[in-house]
């Protein structure tokens, strides 16, 4: 293809996107694909010889549409969204014409200048002290994965790297048993073992970890001889929106001189909304903090923005300068990929950019503001229906229920089987997860462009299919 050609491609490309994103209501949500259908409709060998755009073109519609489940449906309700405003969809296009690598300073100025800016607009937007400094992760796990290594550096007095932690103590981690599994593999990863990932016990409305069970369990290790490094805090768990009492866990912290990571991938976005801070008072006394914009707040996937009060942990824990990477001559500049593990970078600030700029913070506000409503709007419709069991209560836009009709005799099988048919169905899109053993259903709102009636389907929808069980 010739870039003379790619001018009318780009038109038919963002014609096809504009349409897709404006009907994709019309659509199955999740993919209704059987195994092997991408693979058979793909070729076993590469093409010798090129083909035109229009043949492959076609074949994307064809071909692979079908097996796509569609993330920018508004009536997707699992997991938790991954978003894509129409700005930040423009800058990623933009991004990737140019497609800058922005490893340093100096590959890009302007990128990481962006980034500089863009992420103390975040920093702003969520009303943390001017102290942090942020960096853009490609991932959730990536930060968390920075931030445990940036507690075992500092536990073995950055000895760590050099030496390995053959004839170390053992080194302690402690978190709630609601954290996502990114933190276990950053354990895995960072070499210090899943046995020294202390689940701590959780209790109250919003599961969050017990700060005295903290205290015993930090007390008990010290005197076994082992070396507590860090507290994983969890703001808007993954399975339920289970949060911890911010403020007291980091009281615990705090006493020990423990290293702090607070994981708000999904619920960081909302708060930007004053009225939902009350869910991590004191936050701003924690050294590291992740939250995805790509998640709820409207920027194209991936885009992680972390925060860390003292950058200097991070750097002097991931920083490699050989002579091909150093930057002669330009002092006082920030070299972003000596905050993350991959070294080559995005530009992903351009994204943030974009949203921000179309949106403002009020703007996106609302959005928030009305999933979170309509959420609890059909939360309380469900509650009143006799069959149904509603297990937690919602955190932000996330809660969890049960099928549970008279004479159920296997609870757990039903609400799968009714998870699957509601699936099935295309309408609308939810996933289970276990409370205390149990299966249950979770229903979170965050696309984008939901409105309340696509909120409001969800109702019909699941007692609807829940009536017609066999
Ligand atoms: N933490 C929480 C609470 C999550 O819900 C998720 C993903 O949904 C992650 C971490 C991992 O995020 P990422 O995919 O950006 O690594």
């Amino acid at each position: 293809m010739k870039w003379d050609d790619f001018s009318a491609w780009g038109r038919k490309v963002a014609d096809w996107a504009q349409d897709y994103h404006l009907t994709v209501g019309d659509r199955p949500v999740r993919a209704q694909s059987r195994p092997g259908d991408m693979l058979n409709a793909l070729p076993r060998t590469p093409p010798e010889q090129g083909e035109g755009m229009e043949a492959i073109f076609a074949d994307f519609e064809t071909k692979v549409l079908p097996g796509i489940t569609h993330w920018q449906h508004p009536r997707f309700f699992a997991y938790f969204n991954s978003n894509a405003a129409a700005p930040s969809v423009l800058a990623e296009f933009l991004a990737s014409a140019i497609a800058p690598q922005c490893m340093l300073w100096q590959t890009s100025p302007a990128a990481t200048e962006m980034e500089t800016r863009m992420m103390d607009w975040l920093r702003q937007a969520l009303d943390l002290p001017e102290q942090f400094q942020g960096v853009i992760q490609d991932s959730a796990s990536s930060a968390t994965l920075a931030a445990v290594l940036t507690m075992r550096e500092k536990a073995l007095s950055w000895q760590g790297n050099q030496q390995g932690l053959f004839g170390q103590k053992a080194l302690r981690i402690y978190c709630s048993s609601e954290v996502h599994t990114s933190i276990d593999r950053a354990i895995w990863v960072a070499g210090i073992g899943q046995q020294n990932l202390i689940r701590v016990p959780i209790k109250g409305d919003w599961r969050g970890m017990d700060p005295d069970a903290l205290e015993a369990a930090i007390q008990a290790d010290i005197a076994a001889g082992h070396q507590p490094a860090g507290v994983i805090l969890c703001v808007g768990g993954t399975g339920t929106g289970a949060t911890d009492p911010v403020d007291q866990v980091l009281d615990v912290a705090e006493k020990h001189g423990l290293y702090t990571h607070v994981d708000a991938a999904w619920a960081g976005s909302a708060m930007i909304c004053p009225e939902y801070r009350h869910y991590w008072p004191g936050v701003e006394r924690a050294d590291s903090i992740v939250f995805n914009p790509h998640k709820w707040l409207g920027v194209q996937f991936d885009c992680s923005a972390h925060f860390l009060k003292n950058p200097d942990d991070l750097v002097q824990t991931l920083a490699i300068s050989p002579e091909y990477l150093k930057t002669h001559g330009h002092d006082g500049i920030i070299n972003y990929s000596e905050w993350s593990v991959p070294l080559g970078r995005r530009f992903r600030a351009l994204k943030i950019w974009f949203l921000i700029r179309t949106y403002g913070l009020d703007g996106l506000r609302q959005r928030l503001r009305n999933h979170v409503n309509w959420s609890n709007q059909l939360h309380e419709k469900l509650k009143s229906e006799p069959d149904f069991q509603i297990v937690t209560p919602p955190m932000w836009s996330l809660w969890t229920f049960r099928y549970l009709p008279q004479g159920a005799t296997d609870p757990d099988a039903l609400n799968l089987a009714l998870v699957n048919a509601i699936n099935d169905d295309g309408r609308i899109y939810l996933t289970q997860t276990r409370v205390d053993g149990d299966l249950v259903i979770r229903f979170q709102a965050g696309q984008f462009e939901t409105t309340e009636a696509d909120v409001m389907m969800a109702f019909d929808v699941i007692t609807e299919i829940a009536r017609n069980l066999k």
